[in-house]
């Protein structure tokens, strides 16, 4: 039962964070304040009330209308809160905790796993609507990066191997102001990424995304579209499974 409430409250977390993730990809690449400014109907402008900015429950409610205008929502908003709602339970879950005897070192691995999860999200949304990264969104990754370094220096881990990703993050992003390109941005990402997901799930994640890509250009084979890929997108969305279900994996 404990579980089953844990698994909830998991999602409700998760959807949220999927609406705040839409929001974020959104805007971002319009520059537009993504905390402090008030979400509207794309079609009427009309602001939302606090009732419309529930995830997927307002959407249901309304019947997928605008409350103003009855113009249709795009469900891609309400399947991308749903898919995180659902990711997020998955990984919340996979650390089994006891509710009456919890880890805080649990927790605050969450609490990173939470943050991890929306910066792949956003990554992914940005680039398969706009084929980049946001400088702005690898320059928040780096800041939580640092975070995560620093707690792992306090909890005691060797930290050899993090200093020296370390210093070759810190080159990447010397590199990415001389000669900024979208491989620099790539790479600068999955390093990043790596220092929280570790070698093992970015292996995976990496062998995984070659394969995606080879196959998804052996279909592509027939029609001649322009050859631009969201790697970035791609990968992010298998790291984001790769590292919801790495703590069932025993590889
Ligand atoms: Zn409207």
């Amino acid at each position: 039962m404990l579980k089953f409430i844990l698994a909830i409250i998991y999602f409700i977390i998760g959807t949220l964070l999927g609406s705040f993730c839409t929001l974020a990809v959104y805007r971002i690449p319009l520059k537009e304040d993504i905390t402090h400014k008030r979400s509207f109907c794309p079609n009427c402008n009309h602001k939302l009330n606090f009732l419309d900015l529930i995830p997927v429950w307002s959407y249901i409610f309304l019947g997928g209308k605008c409350r103003y205008c009855k113009k249709p929502i795009r469900a891609r908003y309400i399947i991308l809160e749903l898919l995180s709602g659902i990711a997020f339970m998955v990984f919340g879950l996979s650390f089994d905790i006891d509710l009456y005897n919890t880890q805080i070192t649990d927790l605050i691995f969450i609490l990173f796993g939470m943050i991890y999860l929306c910066v792949f999200e956003i990554t992914a949304g940005i680039d398969f609507e706009n084929k980049k990264f946001e400088k702005g969104v690898l320059n928040f990754e780096l800041i939580i990066t640092i975070i995560y370094m620093l707690y792992l220096c306090i909890l005691g881990v060797n930290m050899y191997r993090y200093i020296i990703y370390f210093i070759i993050i810190l080159g990447m992003f010397i590199f990415r102001r001389i000669k900024p390109s979208y491989t620099l941005d790539l790479i600068t990402y999955l390093l990043l990424a790596l220092v929280y997901i570790g070698t093992k799930t970015m292996f995976l994640t990496i062998i995984v995304t070659l394969f995606a890509i080879a196959l998804k250009n052996i279909i592509d084979i027939s029609n001649k579209q322009e050859k631009k890929y969201a790697i970035g997108g791609i990968f992010s969305v298998i790291l984001i499974i790769n590292l919801v279900i790495q703590n069932y994996s025993l590889i």
